[in-house]
C-alpha cells in the first residue's frame, strides 16, 4: 500500500512499488516545495528517508515532470536501501524507454545512468537501438501505418493475456471479417503515405482459406513492408502462403516461443518444435522475411532450455528474432499458477540471448517493457542489418499515425507537438460489430 500527498502521482508511485515484487508493506511518499528545492520524505515500514532536489521549473509542464520524477526517484532509492535490491531499469517504469531517450534535450545516457539510475547495460542497449533506428525513425506526421486486428487463434496459450478467442468457438467470425473489410474500405481515402501494413491480433492465418483470402483481397495488394502474424505453425499452410505472396506480403512471423517440446505442451501450444522448423522452411521457400519470437522465463524452463531455443533460432537464420521476457499479466492462465524463476536466472537468459544474437550479426532495433515482467526486464527485437521492421519501430516510438481496424485495435494520431489522440475499438467481437459505424465516423474525424 502506498500513500502520498501528491495523489495525482499515486499510480506512478505504485508502478515503482510493484517492481519490487518481493516487498510488501506500508509505504508513504510526501513532497514539498521549499525555496528552490523539492524535498521528499519517504517512509518504508519502520524506516525513514529524506531527499532534496534542486527545483527550478520554467513551465507548468516541467513543474509536473520534475515533481513526478523526484517522487518516483525518492521512492525507488528508498526501496533499494530498504530491500538491498536494485533494478536494471532503475526508477524508469514506462513501456517506452527509447521514446524517453529521444525526448531528452541533454545527453540521454547521462540522464538514464545518473538521474534515473538505469544500469549501464540497459543504457548501452538503448544507445545501440537508437543507432540501429537511424534512417528508419521518422517524425513526419503525414506518415501512417495500417494495422488490422484478427483476434482469433487455434487454441489459447497458457501465458496469453490478449483478447484472442479460439477460432473453433467463435460463432461470429464471418460477420467479423465482413465488418473488418467494411471498416478498412471506409478508411481507404485516408490511406496515403503508408509506411507499413501489419495484420496481427491473434493468429490471422487461423482463419479458413476463404475468409483469409477475403481479408487479403479487402486490404488489397501493397508495395510497402507488409507483415502477417502467422504466429502458430499449426495454422500455416501452403495455400495461405500462396495467398500472401499474391498480395505482396513481405514479412511473416513464425513464433516458436521455445524449441523445447515439453514446454510447448505445458504452455498449451498444439505443435512440436519440428513443426516450427518445417513451417519455417516452407515460409522461407516463398522468399518472405521471417520474425521468430522467443520467451525467456517460460514454465519450468532452465537456462539451458532457453539457450537451446536461442541457438536453434539463430541456426535457422531468420531476419528478425524477438526476445520476450515472460509477463504475467492479469488474464493469463499462467498468472494463476505462477512458477517463479529468480530474477537472476531470467536476467542471465536475456543476457545470453543478447550476446549470442550480437555474435550472429543481429542488432537490437526496438524495445518495450510491460508490467509484471519476469526480472523487471524488457522485450527486445533484433534484426539483421537492413531488415528492421518499420512497423515495430513506429508503434514503439509513436512517431507515426496508426490507422487501426478491428476489435481491440487502437488508432493513434500524432499531433504537431507529439501529443497523441487515440481511438480504441471494443475488445469483444460482438461489441465491435455493434460499434463499427461509430468507429468509422470517429476515425474520419481524427485523420
Ligand atoms: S498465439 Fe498469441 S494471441 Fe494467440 S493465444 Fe497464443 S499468445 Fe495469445
Amino acid at each position: 500500500m502506498i500513500s502520498t500527498n501528491y495523489q495525482v502521482y499515486q499510480s506512478d508511485l505504485q508502478e515503482v512499488l510493484n517492481e519490487f515484487v518481493d516487498f510488501s508493506g506500508q509505504v508513504c511518499v510526501n513532497g514539498q516545495i521549499k525555496d528552490e528545492n523539492f524535498l521528499v520524505d519517504v517512509s518504508v515500514l519502520e524506516k525513514s528517508y529524506s531527499y532534496q532536489y534542486l527545483y527550478c521549473p520554467n513551465t507548468p509542464l516541467e513543474e509536473k515532470r520534475l515533481q513526478k520524477r523526484f517522487l518516483k526517484l525518492s521512492l525507488y532509492k528508498s526501496l533499494v536501501s530498504y530491500t538491498g535490491e536494485s533494478l536494471p531499469w532503475g526508477a524508469l517504469t514506462g513501456i517506452r524507454p527509447t521514446k524517453l531517450a529521444y525526448q531528452q534535450d541533454e545527453n540521454f545516457e547521462d540522464f538514464f545512468l545518473n538521474t534515473m539510475l538505469v544500469s549501464k547495460e540497459k543504457t548501452q542497449l538503448i544507445a545501440k537501438i537508437l543507432n540501429t533506428q537511424k534512417g528508419i525513425y521518422n517524425r513526419d506526421s503525414n506518415n501512417k501505418d495500417l494495422f488490422i486486428s484478427v483476434p482469433f487463434c487455434p487454441s489459447r496459450c497458457e501465458y496469453c493475456s490478449f483478447i484472442s478467442n479460439e477460432i473453433g468457438k467463435e460463432p461470429l467470425k464471418n460477420e467479423y471479417i465482413d465488418a473488418l473489410i467494411y471498416e478498412i474500405e471506409a478508411s481507404k481515402a485516408k490511406i496515403d503515405n503508408i509506411r507499413s501494413v501489419y495484420i496481427g491480433g491473434g493468429t490471422p492465418v487461423s482463419l479458413s482459406d476463404d475468409l483469409f483470402y477475403k481479408l487479403l483481397n479487402g486490404i488489397g495488394k501493397q508495395n510497402v513492408e507488409y507483415t502477417i502474424e502467422a504466429g502458430r505453425p499449426d495454422a500455416i499452410t501452403q495455400t495461405k502462403l500462396e495467398m500472401m505472396k499474391e498480395f505482396n506480403v513481405t514479412r511473416v512471423c513464425v513464433n516458436p516461443q521455445t524449441f523445447n517440446d515439453k514446454t510447448l505442451i505445458k504452455i498449451g501450444r498444439r505443435h512440436t518444435a519440428n513443426d516450427i522448423m518445417e513451417k519455417y522452411r516452407m515460409v522461407k521457400d516463398f522468399g518472405f522475411d521471417v520474425n521468430m519470437d522467443l520467451i525467456a522465463g517460460l514454465t519450468g524452463e532452465t537456462f539451458e532450455d532457453f539457450k537451446y531455443s536461442v541457438d536453434t533460432a539463430i541456426s535457422l537464420n531468420p531476419e528478425n528474432i524477438t526476445v520476450h521476457t515472460l509477463s504475467l499479466k492479469a488474464g493469463s492462465i499462467l498468472k494463476e499458477t505462477v512458477h517463479k524463476l529468480t530474477d537472476r536466472e531470467v536476467s542471465l537468459m536475456v543476457e545470453y540471448a543478447h550476446n549470442a544474437l550480437a555474435k550472429a550479426g543481429y542488432n537490437p532495433y526496438y524495445l518495450y517493457r510491460q508490467k509484471y515482467m519476469a526480472g523487471n526486464l524488457e522485450n527486445t527485437g533484433y534484426a539483421k542489418p537492413n531488415k528492421e521492421c518499420v512497423y515495430n519501430i513506429d508503434i514503439m516510438e509513436e512517431t507515426t499515425d496508426i490507422l487501426a481496424n478491428g476489435a481491440n485495435a487502437v488508432s493513434k494520431k500524432v499531433g504537431e507537438n507529439g501529443k497523441i489522440t487515440r481511438i480504441g475499438a471494443p475488445k469483444n467481437t460482438q461489441a465491435y460489430l455493434s460499434k463499427v459505424e461509430t468507429l468509422i465516423k470517429e476515425k474520419n474525424l481524427l485523420f
